[in-house]
């Protein structure tokens, strides 16, 4: 039995989450074997020891030199990953007042002391109705800032902006120019996951018009070799009018496999995963990142961190680029797919279905669950859809079923995301 072979017999004992999180070879290297059709697909590693962030790119207006490996805080509560990924050189922190109910600014906050303010660039955001008052949002900057216990925040977004008209929220206009005219906000954002239902426009035009507003900064968007067109769109319109970058969803979260529990893949993804060596979900999740790394204009990529070994084999791969096989590969790999992906922010089956089930939103917090390992959080988003929610898909006729122009399976993923978000 190879080396290979014997790890990947242990790791048929794990569980399947347990598996998705300690995930073995990365795709550097491997992917240009495995397009090469070589048994030996898993060997690639983009290993270095102590690694450290090789790249710093200018984020847009902001000035900020900032790594181009992020740390993305959704699940972040301990304060010494905050140390360990600045050690590292990673000094772009993405968060949030909902992460956590907080927990993710309180330990960027509690690591402050310890690296020094000006080194950090601390973007958190806050999810607004669209009806708030300047004094409303000034309360909730108020809480974000004792929350991260520093004097300024260096960018606040509107988090989930849902349509271009959002954009001109007054309250939140108000309050960041009294923020920033205080020196409490350097800049302000915004950040994007795509509409709710059809009719409020797509990614494309509200983060164009985002761009070309003048009065944002920078942007949170998605974006991943399966969710491209839009995405690439929005750059060009971020670099025109010289607006920071930011990624999310690097990893489209495909391919819902665990080589050892067959049931968990589907068919057409067994057969590519045995087509190309592919082992774990950390495969495809490193080959996503650099992906998005060789983007230039694609300023930081903002990765969730959840232990000190995934520091270190995420920011192996700062500066790194995919060879044009591994590129291939990766088209290749979304052409197989295709029909398993759910776009983020797609809304083109939205009329099909009476009920108005947010389709690409649930397969969101599926994303949440399985992918980023954030259960808690993602069955408390699915709680919160009320009766909106996929449960109305057990037992429908689906008239929603082929309309969706990749020939993803509405009703069955609806399915199989309702048991995964209930653990029914
Ligand atoms: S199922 Fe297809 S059409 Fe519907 S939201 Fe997802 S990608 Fe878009
Ligand atoms: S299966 Fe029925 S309820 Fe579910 S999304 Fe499709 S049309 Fe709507």
């Amino acid at each position: 039995m190879s080396g290979d072979s014997r790890r990947d017999a242990g790791r048929g004992k794990l569980s399947r989450r347990s598996f998705v999180k300690t995930g073995g070879a990365t795709l550097a290297g491997g992917l240009a074997a495995a397009a090469a059709g070589s048994p030996s697909a898993l060997s690639g590693e983009v290993a270095r020891q102590d690694p450290k962030i090789q790249s710093y790119k200018t984020l847009g207006r902001t000035g900020w030199r900032t790594s181009d490996i992020g740390f993305g805080t959704g699940p972040l509560k301990d304060p010494t990953l905050v140390r360990a990924a600045f050690d590292k050189g990673i000094n772009y922190f993405d968060t949030a007042e909902s992460y956590g109910n907080g927990a993710a600014e309180r330990a960027i906050g509690g690591a402050i002391p310890h690296i020094g303010r000006e080194n950090l660039f601390i973007a958190t955001k806050a999810v607004f109705r669209g009806g708030e008052s300047e004094s409303e949002v000034l309360d909730r900057v108020r809480r974000s800032l004792e929350r991260l216990d520093t004097d300024y925040i260096d960018a606040y977004s509107m988090h989930h902006t849902p349509t271009v008209e959002f954009l001109d929220h007054p309250g939140y206009h108000a309050a960041m120019d009294r923020l920033k005219a205080e020196g409490r906000v350097r800049f302000t954002g915004v950040s994007y996951h795509g509409p709710s239902r059809a009719g409020q426009g797509n990614t494309a035009e509200v983060l164009t018009a985002a761009a070309e507003d003048g009065r944002f900064d920078m942007m949170l968007l998605v974006y991943n070799f399966m969710n491209r067109g839009q995405g690439d769109q929005v750059l060009a319109a971020c670099k025109a009018n010289n607006v920071g970058a930011t990624i999310m969803k690097s990893a489209p979260g495909v391919l819902h496999y665990d080589k050892f529990d067959p049931e968990n893949m589907s068919e057409g993804e067994r057969a590519f995963a045995d087509r190309y060596g592919l082992r774990t979900a950390d495969q495809l999740r490193f080959g996503s990142i650099q992906w998005v790394l060789q983007n230039p204009d694609a300023h930081t990529v903002c990765v969730s961190l959840n232990d000190f070994e995934n520091i270190d084999r995420v920011v192996a791969l700062s500066g790194t680029q995919l060879s044009r096989a591994d590129e291939q590969y990766l088209d290749r790999l979304a052409n197989s797919v295709t029909s398993q992906y759910c776009r983020r922010g797609c809304v083109e089956c939205a009329g099909a279905c009476p009920l108005e089930v947010p389709v690409s939103r649930i397969m969101r917090y599926a994303y949440y669950f399985e992918v980023q390992g954030r259960e808690k959080h993602a069955m408390s988003r699915y709680a919160h859809l009320g009766g909106a929610n996929a449960s109305a898909c057990l037992e429908c006729t689906a008239p929603c079923d082929g309309v969706c122009p990749h020939g993803f399976q509405v009703r069955t993923q609806m399915s199989r995301a309702h048991s995964v978000l209930t653990l029914a």
